[in-house]
């Protein structure tokens, strides 16, 4: 067995970095020639179409299907001109992977005589894959297997390959939402609704507002032979086992330090696919981890951001072949050091060109600001048991808490600067009629509010939920997830909190406030109510967890807990009133995820268990053997008394790793027992239940003598990569 990790070894020294070639002098020609975008509908679709197809981008309103025929032609020109075989429609189903079914252009003709490439407006708009086996949380029988994909009119269709891809929602027979694209249209749709509405009490030329994001995509590489040579990474996406590296990210030497070269031609590689396919990729730099490495892209809309990042990481995992690579987008691959995750830096952005997180120019524009950013910090307080669901899954609660990635409580961030803006507020605004004087001194505070704040280069590393000056950086994403899941509740729930806001400025107009007052006397009123998840200290520290505990804060500790949070009265009224899931759309998703966590728990323990009997144990009891061996051979030759004093180490040893072993298997079997167990659990919740709490622990129990064992054994003999090999060659 040790002969397959130091193939990989051997492999792995002779590994040279493949040459890339720029594809064009300047990468502004490269940008988003695969895409379908506006500039190439206007070239290839009648201006008829194009005027309907852009108005249909802007206002989300449906086109009709004699417009759809026109740009089904023009699309098929340009993507059979591109040297596009085949088209699919692609789509985010529940799994956290996007799903295609390619069909060629090719049809026969009416008189059956040839054949030809068509493609029409139909194909275009809707398609009806047999899905039956994606997760759907009994949403779908599958006697009632049909599931529809629609077109997504306001994310550009896209070549890869030899496949013109288009970009759908994907819902049952009966029309609920079987995936992520769904309820994140109608989010968004529902926060551009309320921003709208609450801006116009600044600014009557704002007709729409979007959601912006930019994601910041954390992952590691591992060499591809290694990464053959690890049966959990390849089947877990984790190593279940490994002795710590003596030395790993201690030195942060690694941090933005030079990229190595084979990376820098896999990140250069990747980087000029992304460019031709419209994904605006700006940084990229080495994460802290050893082998761990980061890529971000100038953000934009939500929608387009999250199918951008979906598409990116199987462009990542694509080109990384080519490479003799493996991109790892688990959340925690390796214990002992840092986890990945992906910030998702936020904001909202208005018709008229203003970002609504972005201190303005004067007193009007800074209260704008303002009331969205005390808003949103509302809406984050209100709702921080939600935000904490959509974050959490098996992966990502190796990472949460740890020491390293965001804590496992909901907390914001603002800075110092503005919170002093925020105290002054409050102890200024009055509830009764506030004198002229008053206003114009609230006024004149409000507008020295620098465009560039202050605490944005000092900003907290250690927050969940941090404002970094012109948006807020959710950092607690999981660097595998879908970005949908965050983005749905996040907006949803400021969408919700907007029109809340709106209700109660009109009712204090009504009763013959005037407009600013208003505002400022229901944002007094917000920043005390929010005063608990306001936290500028250390997020890592064991004092900010009793500290939270006693503001009455969520603390994320099991993830069926954590995911169950989804279903409570509150996130009911964000999700379910506010027009984002129907009821069985919710109770189905949840059900998913129950659904997903037990999967994911049982793989690894099916993993570890294997690798325990089948890999660990045999070598531990050969190399026990040899030892044994050389114990007789020291009582032939030296004789009873005298090998005694020789041999003792050895026999301390033995009877060592003898334990290890008898414990390996016993646990093991314990394992599988409850596993068993919790198998015949009916309920899902119940089951995910048992699976956390009776199942999982065992992983460290297990891990922890292999660990040991691997410290012992003859490192001739370990079979499996170790963990300074899987950092440290590249
Ligand atoms: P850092 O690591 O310092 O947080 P990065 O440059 O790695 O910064 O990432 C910052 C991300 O935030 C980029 O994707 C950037 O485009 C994005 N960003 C900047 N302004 C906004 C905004 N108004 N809305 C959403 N994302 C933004
Ligand atoms: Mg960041």
């Amino acid at each position: 067995m040790a002969e397959l990790r130091f193939s990989a070894l051997r492999e792995v020294f002779k590994r040279e970095p493949l040459e890339i070639e720029n594809p064009t002098a300047n990468i502004s020609e490269l940008f988003a020639t695969n895409v379908f975008d506006l500039p190439k509908m206007e070239r290839y679709l009648p201006k008829e179409a194009f005027k309907a197809i852009k108005t249909s981008i802007e206002t989300g309103n449906p086109i009709s299907r004699q417009i759809a025929d026109q740009v089904a032609t023009g699309l098929k020109a340009w993507a059979i001109e591109k040297g596009a075989t085949h088209y699919t429609h692609w789509f985010h189903p529940l799994t956290d992977a996007t799903a295609e079914k390619h069909d060629t252009f090719l049809e026969r003709t009416n008189n059956g005589n040839r054949m030809i490439e068509t493609f029409s407006g139909e194909l275009l708009v809707q398609q009806e894959p047999d899905a039956s086996s994606f997760p759907s949380g009994g949403i779908r029988n599958t006697f009632e297997a049909r599931g529809y994909t629609a077109w997504d009119v306001s994310s550009p269709a896209f070549i890869v390959g030899s496949t013109l891809c288009i970009p759908t929602i994907f819902v049952s027979y009966t029309g609920e939402a079987l995936d992520y694209k769904t309820p994140l249209l109608k989010a968004l749709n529902a926060l551009d609704k309320a921003a709208v509405r609450v801006c116009q009490y600044f600014d009557r030329d704002v007709t729409k507002v979007i959601a912006t994001l930019g994601w910041e995509q954390e992952y590691f590489l591992i060499d591809e032979a290694l990464y053959y040579a690890r049966p959990d990474l390849m089947l877990a996406d984790r190593t279940l086992m490994g002795h710590q590296s003596s030395k790993d990210q201690q030195l942060s030497d690694h941090y933005f330090g030079s990229i190595p070269e084979r990376v820098i031609a896999f990140m250069r590689d990747f980087e000029f696919e992304a460019y031709k396919l419209g994904i605006p990729v700006k940084t990229r730099h080495n994460e802290v981890a050893p082998n761990q490495f980061e890529c971000a892209p100038i953000y934009e809309e939500v929608n387009l951001a999250v199918d951008h990042n979906q598409l990116i990481m199987d462009v990542m995992r694509r080109v990384a072949r080519k490479h003799k690579f493996r991109v790892l987008f688990h959340e925690k691959p390796f214990a002992g050091i840092n986890g990945s995750g992906k910030h998702n830096n936020w904001s909202m952005a208005t018709n008229t060109g203003v970002n609504l997180l972005s201190p303005g120019k004067n007193p009007k524009t800074n209260l704008q600001f303002l009331t969205f950013m005390i808003n949103v910090i509302k809406a984050v307080n209100d709702n921080q048991a939600l935000l904490a669901a959509s974050v959490i899954n098996e992966p990502n609660s190796h990472r949460l808490g740890g020491h390293e990635a965001p804590p496992a409580i909901m907390s914001v961030f603002v800075g110092s600067y503005l919170s002093s803006i925020l105290d002054e507020l409050v102890s200024k605004v009055t509830n009764r009629k506030m004198t002229p004087a008053l206003k114009t001194d609230i006024k004149l505070g409000i507008g020295k509010i620098p465009e560039i704040l202050p605490d944005n280069t000092d900003r907290n590393r250690t927050s969940p939920f941090a404002f970094t000056g012109n948006r807020f950086e959710f950092r607690a994403v999981g660097a595998s997830a879908n970005c949908s899941a965050a983005m749905i509740v996040l907006n949803g729930a400021v969408a919700r909190q907007l029109e809340i806001f709106a209700d109660e400025v009109d009712a204090v107009i009504k009763k013959g406030r005037k407009k600013d007052e208003a505002i400022l006397q229901v944002l007094k009123k917000y920043i005390i109510e929010s005063q608990r998840i306001r936290f500028e200290g250390d997020g890592y520290s064991e004092e900010w967890k009793k500290e939270a505990q006693k503001r009455g804060l969520h603390i994320i500790t099991s993830v069926p807990d954590t995911l169950k949070l989804y279903l409570t009265p509150e996130a009911r009224s964000v999700l379910i009133d506010g027009g984002i899931f129907s009821e069985r759309e919710l109770e189905s998703r949840v059900e998913v995820e129950y659904e997903k966590f037990i999967k994911k728990v049982q793989i690894q323990a099916r993993v570890l268990g294997d690798l325990a009997l089948n890999h660990i144990v045999p070598i531990a009891i050969d190399y026990m053997t040899s030892l044994l061996d050389n114990i007789k051979g020291l009582r032939d030759v030296f004789g009873e008394v005298e090998y005694e004093r020789l041999a003792g180490a050895r026999k301390e040893m033995i009877v060592n790793i003898s334990d290890h072993i008898s414990s390996i298997k016993r646990l093991v079997h314990e394992m599988v027992e409850e596993r068993k167990k919790a198998n015949v659990i009916p309920d899902l919740y119940t089951k995910a239940i048992a699976y956390e709490n009776k199942v999982k622990p065992y992983f460290e129990e297990i891990r922890d003598h292999i660990d040991k064992l691997e410290r012992t054994v003859d490192n001739e003999k370990w079979p499996l990569p170790k963990y300074r090999e899987m950092l440290f060659t590249r």
